[in-house]
């Protein structure tokens, strides 16, 4: 079983006038294609596509725009990670580069990698064995400000006050 995540972001970003943004449903390399395609995804100096994804609470992958945020992506809902993906498209193949946990609404640990892992396995690209770049998340207990915990250092980088050293968003 996998950890639920819910939104704890600002609740003014959960809020949408008019369509929320595009996102799109990947089963398999063809959905990145065409997310691609449809959305006019420029390539970043490698040649690589930067999306935001999330994997929602049925285990399904979404990925959007690179601006969205991760809570529109999930159409408000809960997830079981959350994070940015790069691919690499070489001739019709589709590769994950990179991911990572970075979503600051949800704040997703390293141990969510298993509901990646299980989704990816199935869209028959390769990817890589663990995030790529796995950012630590605290709540400080004094200010109660997200902190992404940088050189293993459980300071508040607001107040100064000390950051527990377990997940604490629950
Ligand atoms: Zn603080």
């Amino acid at each position: 079983m996998s950890k639920i995540y819910f939104y704890i972001g600002s609740a003014d970003l959960m809020i949408t006038t008019g369509d929320p943004p595009h996102r799109c449903h990947v089963r398999a390399t063809f959905d990145v294609c065409r997310w691609i395609d449809e959305t006019r995804q420029e390539a970043e100096t490698d040649g690589s596509f930067i999306a935001t994804f999330v994997v929602t609470e049925d285990g399904a992958l979404w990925i959007a725009d690179r601006r969205s945020e991760h809570v529109q992506c999930a159409r408000g809902g809960n997830i079981l990670s959350a994070g940015e993906m790069a691919f690499a498209v070489d001739r019709g193949t589709v590769r994950v580069a990179e991911v990572s946990n970075q979503s600051t609404g949800y704040c997703p640990e390293g141990e969510s990698w298993e509901a990646v892992d299980s989704v990816l396995s199935k869209t028959g690209m390769d990817y890589p064995p663990g995030f790529t770049n796995t950012f630590t998340f605290r709540r400080c207990p004094r200010c109660k400000t997200t902190n992404i915990v940088k050189e293993n250092s459980f300071v508040c980088g607001y107040c100064g006050n000390d950051l527990p050293t377990v997940w604490n968003f629950s």
